[in-house]
């Protein structure tokens, strides 16, 4: 594991150099508080450090007042030791306060210095433990299981944050629901994994006519696609790529080929409507869509003119 030491007086800072080394940690040295902050900055950056509470410009206990600054709301933490002078209360009550871990008097104890740096090492251990399985039940509260893609929740997410990207702008985002047509016949004529399997293929042939993957499952055999940048003159073409996509291209199953077809209700939305309204308009014109015999789309656009277009 990398450590920075950070001491001004370069006698003591090579005997810690070389004491570290002897315990197979990999060292990386400042000289004072400015390399010390360069250094726990950069890319790959020491995720221990052994600051001097006295050094030239920036002390050790500002330095930990500033790594403490610039890792908060970040997944970043080091570990931060300070070398203070023995019996100075104050130094050790401050330096703490500046957001240090733990602290060394001077002269220190070899032996306590090694047990101190392990249970620096324990902490970032487990830090990293912690940070991987926050991201990885983060990323599988976002995803559907069976297709990978974003679940519904993680959809409708995306599409809030696109809504309050482009608010007041008209024309700048529509939705897309689809739903693949007679799909519990799949699974009555093929089987429960044939509809699985479907609906894997599906996620793919929507992925490639859209190249983007900003859509979700958000029911059974329904998907919802958040589209930036359609407005009402390119959503048509949109959706019939994604339908023709879907219904020329034939899925095999154990060698049988399954032939689906999808119908699509698009919305454009106006910049101002609530997600609940565009998504209802949304949901009203795949029903439409469903009633004209499916394999096709309806696309509602915004409100103020209440027109269903037919395709
Ligand atoms: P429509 O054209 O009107 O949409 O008819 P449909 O058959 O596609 O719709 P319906 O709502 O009647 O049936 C949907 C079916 O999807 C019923 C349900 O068992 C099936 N289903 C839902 N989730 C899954 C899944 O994860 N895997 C499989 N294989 N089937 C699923
Ligand atoms: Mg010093
Ligand atoms: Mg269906
Ligand atoms: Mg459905």
């Amino acid at each position: 594991m990398k450590v920075l030491i950070a001491e001004d007086d370069p006698i003591s800072r090579r005997i810690l150099e070389a004491m570290l080394v002897k315990w197979g940690y990999c060292v990386v040295t400042a000289e004072d508080g400015e390399q010390a902050l360069e250094a726990l900055m950069a890319q790959g950056a020491p995720p221990i450090a052994i600051l001097d509470r006295l050094m030239p410009g920036i002390d050790g206990a500002n330095v930990c007042r500033k790594v403490r600054e610039k890792e908060n709301g970040t997944e970043k933490y080091t570990y931060l030791i300070l070398l203070t002078i023995k019996g100075s209360k104050e130094d050790i009550v401050s330096g703490m306060e500046a957001g240090a871990d733990d602290y060394i008097a001077k002269p220190y104890d070899e032996q306590e210095l090694r047990v101190r740096l392990s249970a620096g090492r324990r902490i970032i251990d487990l830090h990293k433990e912690l940070t991987t399985a926050k991201n990885h039940l983060l990323e599988q509260s976002r995803t559907d299981p069976l297709t990978g893609i974003l679940n519904r929740r993680a959809v409708l997410s995306e599409l809030h944050a696109q809504m309050a990207r482009h608010h007041g702008e008209s024309g700048r985002l529509s939705v897309a629901l689809l739903d693949i047509d007679h799909f519990k016949n799949i699974n009555d004529t093929y089987g429960h994994a044939a509809g699985d399997s479907v609906l894997k293929e599906c996620v793919l042939q929507i992925e490639s006519a859209l190249r983007c993957d900003r859509f979700g499952r958000v029911g059974g055999e329904e998907f919802l696609i958040v589209l930036p940048r359609a407005d009402e003159s390119n959503l048509q073409a949109i959706c019939g790529r994604i339908l023709s996509m879907i219904n020329s291209n034939a899925i095999i199953f154990n060698g049988i080929s399954i032939r689906i077809t999808a119908s699509i209700g698009a919305a454009a939305w106006d910049g101002i409507e609530s997600m609940d309204i565009l998504l209802a308009r949304a949901d009203k014109a795949l029903y439409l869509a469903k009633n004209s015999g499916r394999n096709c789309m309806k696309i509602s656009i915004p409100a103020e003119c209440a027109v269903m277009a037919e395709y």
